[in-house]
């Protein structure tokens, strides 16, 4: 019996007669960039995320890389991002010709530190980019409070955390801006690759309506530089039958991290800390251990699939050489790429294949 790490199969086939009709719906209509299938998933999206505006784009990073650039982030400009996050998110700061600046997380959250953001903070410092990691909400509150006593704006990278709530308050609205991933594996994933803003300010939505689409805002008129970077009607139709059941889809989630968290006490794994202001989504379940490589060795051999997001922080990557880090620079990160382990879980995960993955978790730390 194979476990996978997350069956993206199973979830079409419990939704394929409407995801079939969705698609047949835009098909048939004729009509195949923007137009009312994505106009209507981003009015359905904006209004679950509690926020005023949703503009669709074509992928997670295009999402924060155009926000980014409505935010007016220039070359040689700092915006403030985790050190431990996926590249993606230092990448759309890279696009604008901007400089990443880490901050190290909480180890147990996983998420930013707060209280380490202002020493990172410079006369060139414009965006302070928080990223709800593995569906945790990052701690708003006071990242907000220090970018109105800063003068900064806040993006936030939401792509792992859609339906995730800040004390009570989806994620969707609380910086000036969010950014939002479709791609498949999210909570929220579409057949391809997607990607949304969503914001309370009109001004940014209109700036990422134009920069999505060629910087038009008239068929052949032109304003500014802008991209093709448009959320595709086909993808936007599969996302409003999904965003149905994402809040039941979520709900199975987490009652698998419960479950986890009851099971695997006391073996010698570190669990996810959860403060008691955050509803996470658990777009992953994320343990730590010294031995984690050895551990992945012995789930595989137990055909358990799990993941290591991430092995190696962006920092490291060569295509950061040039920024200068080493290892030993931001330990923390460092030391959470070496030891975090991802345990299946998605919405199609079996009792059994989760019984089955507690039990070989408690064998493996037992030998
Ligand atoms: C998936 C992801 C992205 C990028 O999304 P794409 O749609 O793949 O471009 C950005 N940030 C984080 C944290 C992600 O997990």
């Amino acid at each position: 019996m194979k476990i996978p790490f997350l069956d993206l199969k199973a979830g079409y086939l419990e939704l394929q007669p409407e995801i079939d009709a969705a698609i047949k719906r835009v098909l048939n209509s004729g009509w195949y960039i923007l137009g009312s299938e994505v106009e209507a998933f981003e009015a359905e999206f904006a209004n679950y995320c509690e926020a005023n505006y949703c503009v669709g784009v074509a992928n997670g990073l295009d999402a924060l890389h155009l926000s980014l650039l409505a935010l007016g982030v220039k070359p040689g400009d700092e915006v403030i991002v985790p050190s431990n996050t996926y590249i993606a998110t230092w990448l759309a700061v890279s696009q604008c010709g901007a400089i990443p600046v880490p901050v190290e997380p909480d180890p147990l959250t996983y998420n930013v530190d707060p209280t380490r953001i202002e020493a990172a903070i410079t006369d060139r410092t414009k965006v302070i980019l928080p990223v709800h990691l593995y569906g945790q909400p990052a701690d708003m509150d006071p990242i907000l409070a220090i970018a109105k006593k800063h003068d900064l704006r806040v993006l936030e990278d939401s792509a792992q955390a859609h339906g995730a709530r800040y004390k009570d308050k989806r994620i969707g609205a609380h910086g000036d801006i969010v950014a939002w991933s479709f791609y498949p594996g999210k909570n929220l994933g579409a057949y391809g690759d997607g990607g949304a803003i969503t914001t309370n300010d009109a001004e940014l939505a209109d700036r990422i309506n134009v920069l999505r689409n060629y910087g038009s805002r008239v068929k052949y008129v032109n304003d500014v530089l802008g991209f093709n970077s448009r959320l595709d009607p086909l993808q936007a139709a599969a996302l409003r039958v999904k965003l149905k059941v994402l809040d039941e889809w979520n709900a199975r989630r987490s009652n698998i991290a419960e479950c986890y968290s009851d099971e695997l006490k006391n073996i010698g794994l570190l669990l996810p800390l959860i403060p008691e202001w955050a509803k996470p989504v658990w777009h992953l379940y994320v343990v730590q251990h010294p031995q984690r490589d050895n551990l992945q060795k012995q789930l595989g051999e137990a055909d358990i699939g799990t993941l290591i997001h991430y092995p190696i922080p962006p920092h490291l990557q060569a295509a950061y050489a040039k920024l200068g880090f080493g290892k030993g620079d931001l330990p923390i990160a460092e030391r959470i790429h070496q030891n975090v382990l991802s345990l299946p879980i998605g919405p199609h995960l079996t009792t059994n294949h989760l019984k089955s993955a507690i039990e070989a978790t408690k064998v493996a730390l037992r030998a």
